[in-house]
């Protein structure tokens, strides 16, 4: 079979459960990886013959992603925020609407200060490495309680050659020791348990750890909100990622912390997706 007929046969089994763009989308993203060409390489050799073997593991890979496996598992990696980072099942698939946290967080971090932040629950260290790419003067850490995800981070800052961020691991805030920071963020947990979402889809293959948070999803972010008062500096900012219907409850959550200025943005699909605040100094918790 030739390049155009594997990619049409797998769309049309991919279908079956997306759309046809994304289907397509998803079936080149599965063929670069079998062949490991890029995508251009696709279209320019759309009539070469492809060897069985190279096939049939298209068609493995394929069958995978028809029973949901996300892509980015399979083929072992995702772009997040211009980054190309390694993924495994040990951390969660970076999501493009959380590039609007990292936007969100540039705005406070000074290009040319040495910033001190901190990015809580890092994963694939998605968050934490954009912010340490596009502020090479900032000194992040980057914290999970999962050991395995550390790993992980820790070895997309590797490939990447980014030295200013550094990792630890442990419980939220008691990872960061008795250090402070002029900007906190966190993409926590914030599923509700129970949440129908929860058996359906891409999130029945990502670690439970990093998706739900007590019976309203927003227990991670209670915390946070709490204890990170002992470690922003005066007027430090704090900013969540958070689920699209909990803008009004995360905003009440800061004003009953202390925090000020408080604005929720939205994301592409203009859903509430991020919270910000700032700590007045006579908030912070010496
Ligand atoms: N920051 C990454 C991103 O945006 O793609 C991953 C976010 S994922 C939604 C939440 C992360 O929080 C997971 O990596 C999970 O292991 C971590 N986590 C869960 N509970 C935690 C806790 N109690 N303390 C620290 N990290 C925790
Ligand atoms: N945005 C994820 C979803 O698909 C949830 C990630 C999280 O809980 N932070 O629901």
């Amino acid at each position: 079979m030739n390049v155009r007929d594997l990619l049409a046969q797998a769309v049309q089994d991919l279908s079956a459960s997306r759309s046809t763009i994304e289907a397509r989308r998803e079936a080149e993203w599965l063929l670069q990886y079998a062949l490991c060409v890029d995508r251009a390489w696709l279209f320019a050799h759309a009539d070469e013959a492809v060897p069985a073997a190279l096939a049939g593991q298209f068609r493995c890979c394929v069958s995978r992603r028809v029973v949901g496996e996300p892509v980015a598992y399979i083929v072992g990696r995702r772009e997040f925020f211009s980054l190309d980072l390694r993924v495994t099942p040990d951390v969660l698939v970076p999501r493009p609407e959380t590039e609007l946290l990292v936007e969100s967080a540039l705005e406070k971090i000074t290009p040319n200060a040495c910033m001190h932040i901190a990015d809580l629950g890092t994963g694939s260290g998605a968050i934490a490495l954009a912010l340490a790419h596009e502020r090479p003067r900032a000194h992040v850490l980057a914290t999970d309680l999962s050991a395995a995800a550390l790993e992980v981070a820790r070895g997309n800052a590797q490939r990447l050659g980014l030295a200013n961020v550094a990792f630890a691991q442990g419980e939220w805030c008691a990872a960061l020791g008795e250090r402070r920071f002029d900007v906190i963020v966190s993409n926590p947990p914030y599923v509700a348990l129970g949440d129908a979402h929860l058996d359906a889809g891409d999130l029945r293959f990502e670690p439970a750890l990093a998706l739900s948070s007590g019976s309203d999803g927003l227990d991670a972010i209670r915390t946070i909100a709490s204890d990170a008062r002992r470690h922003l500096l005066a007027d430090g900012w704090l900013l969540f990622e958070h689920g699209y219907d909990q803008g009004a409850a995360v905003r009440a959550v800061l004003d009953a912390n202390g925090y000020v200025d408080i604005a929720t943005k939205i994301d592409l699909e203009d859903r509430d997706r991020v919270t910000e605040a700032r700590l007045p100094a006579t908030r912070a918790i010496l």
